[in-house]
């Protein structure tokens, strides 16, 4: 598919006979303080009965079905300018019985208010434009080539994409660009409005870098800082494989995230953080991993990872390769642009092996099925998805370390992580049309080790198993233990909301777990005294090995629950030291 792509990217549109059927999307946005957008999408030549117009249901990279299809309405069509009806016929899909007319025009407007990385926001000062969120997929079209025409509202004076301009005189605030297929139209975003700009190179690729909104980006040596990251990142596979890089930068009120695209990537800060360094850091680690997406996931990629069915969920086992390993490198980068210590390094994986320890879920979901159910566990929590599951991200990093390792070891530090990527990347070269399978991610894996790891990756990909951290960090020189931290507990975590004290998470095989509290329930009195300040006012009660009386109020019914223990439990609490020969450690850590 992607060789096919590139051989049509080839064909300019303008060489294209009066014959071959054309494609050509156009967005305004004349009701913009209303945050909607008008769209039309013109077909010429393609001489079919009836034509189907179909919204994709979700983001590639972002694993939940979000039905774009809610947000379109006013649908109008014409074949050879005579207005016609359409009839839905399933939830992404309007059919027009266009009888082989010449020219069809399909039309709709779509309303988009979600300030977020994957999916679209418009007001009267901007556009962020995510287009699995805005335009519909025609599939006769979909491997073919096409345009789009952007008008920008005249206050609007700038419109930032990684998709290629098409030359050509327009009229003021129109733009127009081309894309080799639907699934490039539908990957690259543009970003319309006054937003500041940042530029740099990296390998002689142009990285313009576009702030949307009001922040103190200015405050800090964001374009320098980001430069060393893209060219640390770049170091690792030594080619960069996009002729130009957009990194569309949402300055927002509180929270954060990113998505990555095959030539961008949208990365969200708190716009009044960036002197914050430690968050400014967390920052730099997220645009490193959607930096590093560029590769991995976006090229290099488990099977089901494109080309994608926009329609339903596209399930696989492997995104912990895709996220989990691009959360590793996300750290490893930093370390290496020079932004952690060897030990604040260690300290960071340190970190992560805690949480996930920590988290009673670790027993019940393997990581494959984790990744497998990505779409409705990862992006769908509920107040018992600690007790259930984990992440891939979290747990995909954890392993990913411990991979390194094993690598690193097996081959006394001539290999490393990084050369399952450069033979990953090198394998997706030979046949960028298909992904790889588990078996084939595998071999490289071996191949790359000189060592058989299939048992290693089955134990902690396909199964539950603890790992062992202190023997299988020790054969690279790490020295992992694990001293543990006494905690007295119910094992439940409450806030406040409305005056009231709220159980937000009950954690399994605890106290209160055991007793039957629940999340949602409502705290009111510990042994008949009134909770004023929620576990403060508990824990002045509660002291380790007794019970308590909890009165507690459950969608609006009072109950007592007695005998709610408090108990003195471990937490997990691992150190790393670098004790070994440097030949090791600096194959992992620098
Ligand atoms: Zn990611």
């Amino acid at each position: 598919m992607k060789l096919k792509r590139l051989l049509i990217f080839l064909i300019p549109v303008s060489a294209m006979t009066a014959k071959d059927p054309t494609i050509h999307y156009s967005i305004a946005f004349p009701e913009a303080h209303a945050h909607y957008a008008k769209v039309e999408i013109k077909l010429q030549g393609l001489q079919a009965p009836y034509v189907d117009f179909s919204m994709p249901s979700w983001t590639p990279g972002s694993y939940l079905l979000r039905e774009f299809a809610k947000s379109v309405e006013r649908v109008e069509a014409s074949a050879d300018g005579k207005q016609i009806p359409y009839k839905r016929i399933d939830k992404n899909t309007w059919r027009i019985a266009s009888k082989n007319a010449s020219e069809i025009r399909f039309m709709y407007h779509v309303y988009a208010s979600e300030w977020s990385v994957r999916t679209s926001f418009i007001d009267a000062d901007m556009a962020f434009m995510h287009n699995t969120s805005l335009f519909m997929q025609v599939k006769p079209f979909s491997a073919l080539p096409g345009t789009l025409t952007v008008e920008l509202p005249e206050s609007w004076k700038q419109l930032h994409t990684s998709l290629e301009p098409v030359d050509g005189k327009l009229p003021a605030g129109t733009h127009r660009f081309r894309f080799s297929s639907y699934d490039e139209l539908a990957d690259e975003p543009l970003l319309a409005g006054n937003q500041d700009t940042l530029q740099f190179e990296v390998a002689g690729v142009p990285h313009l870098v576009a702030i949307a909104g009001k922040g103190n980006h200015a405050e800090v040596s964001f374009r320098d800082d980001l430069k060393k990251i893209c060219e640390t990142t770049t170091a690792i596979i030594g080619e960069l494989p996009c002729k130009r890089y957009t990194f569309f930068v949402l300055n927002t009120e509180a929270g954060g995230g990113g998505l990555e695209h095959a030539n961008s990537s949208t990365v969200m800060m708190p716009r009044w953080q960036w002197n914050n360094a430690a968050r400014y850091k967390q920052f730099l680690g997220l645009c490193g991993h959607e930096y590093f997406h560029l590769w991995n996931v976006k090229r290099i990629r488990p099977e089901a990872l494109g080309p994608f069915d926009y329609s339903k969920e596209n399930h696989t086992r492997m995104l912990w390769v895709a996220e989990g390993i691009t959360s590793y490198y996300d750290e490893l980068i930093l370390r290496r642009a020079g932004f952690y210590t060897r030990e604040a390094y260690l300290e960071k994986i340190a970190g992560y092996i805690n949480d996930l320890e920590n988290r009673p879920g670790r027993h019940y979901l393997s990581l494959a099925e984790s990744s497998w159910d990505a779409w409705i566990r990862e992006y769908r929590p509920n107040e018992n998805s600690k007790n259930t599951g984990i992440s891939y991200y979290l747990k995909g990093q954890v392993v990913a370390f411990l991979l390194d390792v094993q690598i690193v070891a097996a081959s006394n530090g001539r290999r490393s992580l990084d050369d399952v990527m450069k033979v990953l990347w090198a394998d997706y070269k030979k046949r960028p049309e298909r992904g790889f399978s588990d078996e084939e991610f595998v071999a490289m894996v071996n191949e790359v080790a000189g060592k058989d790891l299939r048992a290693f990756l089955d134990q902690f990909v396909n199964g539950v198993d603890t790992p062992d951290y202190a023997a299988l960090l020790k054969i690279a020189g790490i020295q992992a233990v694990n001293s543990g931290k006494e905690e007295n507990t119910l094992g439940m975590q409450v806030q406040q909301e409305n005056g009231r004290w709220i159980v937000k998470y009950v954690e399994r095989g605890l106290g209160a777990w055991n007793a039957g509290v629940s999340a949602n329930d409502e705290l009111i009195a510990i042994n008949g005294m009134r909770i004023q300040t929620g576990l403060e006012d508990i824990y002045r009660v509660m002291k380790p090995d007794n019970s308590a009386n909890l009165l507690v109020s459950r969608a609006g019914l009072i109950r007592n629950i007695d005998q709610v223990a408090c108990r003195t439990v471990k937490r997990n609490l691992w150190k790393l030291e670098a004790k070994g020969t440097d030949e090791l450690l600096s194959s992992l850590l620098d």
